[in-house]
């Protein structure tokens, strides 16, 4: 049997994760929301066929004004899957079933890397995506739908929607922003094509902050690094989407960043000495000088 190439094998294995994110349109998005029906019947509701049905804002709003959330009901459901996956298993909707995601990546597979911009040599994206996620949260009390207007998944949507036209003339200028900074500047003009997500994603934060609470926990499923295979090459800093990873100034082993991590596993499928996995266990990324937890902000 012919062997494949670690690039092959990265090659193939995105395109597999591509195939993950098709899914995760059908489960979330209008006009199937397969994901939204299946609970609705569950607990006898009827959804509203959006993409409303499952974001974890609202009832996060609802809580915080003093409504609580029916346990039993799709928003209820949904949050508590959501919470509850994040802590066991890391950021799994970014990183196999969130289209918005998925869709910036594959643009910017087409664009030549040379355009592209590594935004977090210059801003650490930790304390905005953290910023942008309390945001998310507090804008509902202050300002109506803002928040809304500053979804990719709602600007994705619209775009998919039958009234296709009508739904694009309707947009505001905030949402037009937010489709240029989705899928432009954030997205095919940034390294990996994931400016949005790293950035502004209120889901993907609070995902990630799940995730670094949960991977203490042994049981939890974690990215894993075997250290004394490393030897700090850097194949898997280039096709983290997320820009998760980065070389060692010093030698040593790659430096990983969970704040930035959606587990996608795409770094494990590239690796060419197999040093990374995913799995439970320790995470094995040690605190020593070649490995700090958040990447060093340092110039093109
Ligand atoms: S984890 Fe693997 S791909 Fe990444 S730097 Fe180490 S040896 Fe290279
Ligand atoms: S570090 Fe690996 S698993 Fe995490 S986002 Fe990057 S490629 Fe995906």
């Amino acid at each position: 049997m012919k062997k494949i190439t670690y690039k092959q094998k990265a090659h193939r294995y995105f395109w597999q994760r591509m195939q993950w994110y098709v899914f995760g349109f059908i489960l979330f998005y209008a006009p199937f929301t397969l994901f939204a029906r299946g609970i609705g019947k569950l607990v006898g509701q009827t959804p509203d066929i959006t993409i409303h049905d499952t974001c974890f804002r609202i009832p996060i709003q609802n809580v915080l004004s003093g409504k609580w959330v029916e346990l039993f009901s799709i928003w209820g459901i949904s949050l508590t899957l959501m919470v509850i996956s994040a802590l066991l298993f890391g950021p799994f909707f970014c990183g196999k079933l969130c289209p918005t995601g998925g869709f910036s990546e594959l643009l910017a597979r087409y664009i030549p890397r040379r355009l592209q911009i590594d935004w977090s040599r210059f801003i650490n994206p930790v304390p905005v995506r953290y910023g942008f996620l309390a945001g998310f949260v507090i804008t509902p009390f202050i300002s109506g739908n803002l928040e809304c207007a500053y979804c990719s998944f709602t600007f994705l949507e619209k775009l998919m929607n039958a009234g296709f036209w009508s739904e694009m003339a309707m947009l505001s200028s905030c949402a037009i922003l937010t489709g240029f900074l989705w899928l432009v500047i954030f997205g095919i003009f940034t390294k990996g094509g994931r400016g949005y997500c790293n950035f502004m994603c209120p889901v993907g934060a609070a995902q990630s902050f799940l995730h670094s609470v949960g991977r203490m926990v042994k049981w939890t499923g974690k990215l894993k690094l075997a250290e004394s295979r490393c030897t700090n090459c850097g194949t898997c800093v280039d096709e983290c989407p997320m820009g998760a990873l980065e070389k060692s100034p010093d030698g040593g082993h790659v430096q990983y960043n969970i704040h930035h991590c959606i587990t996608c596993t795409q770094c494990v499928h590239a690796c060419p000495h197999e040093a990374l996995s995913y799995g439970t266990g320790e995470h094995g990324f040690s605190s020593s000088p070649s490995a700090t937890s958040v990447p060093a902000q340092t110039p093109a």
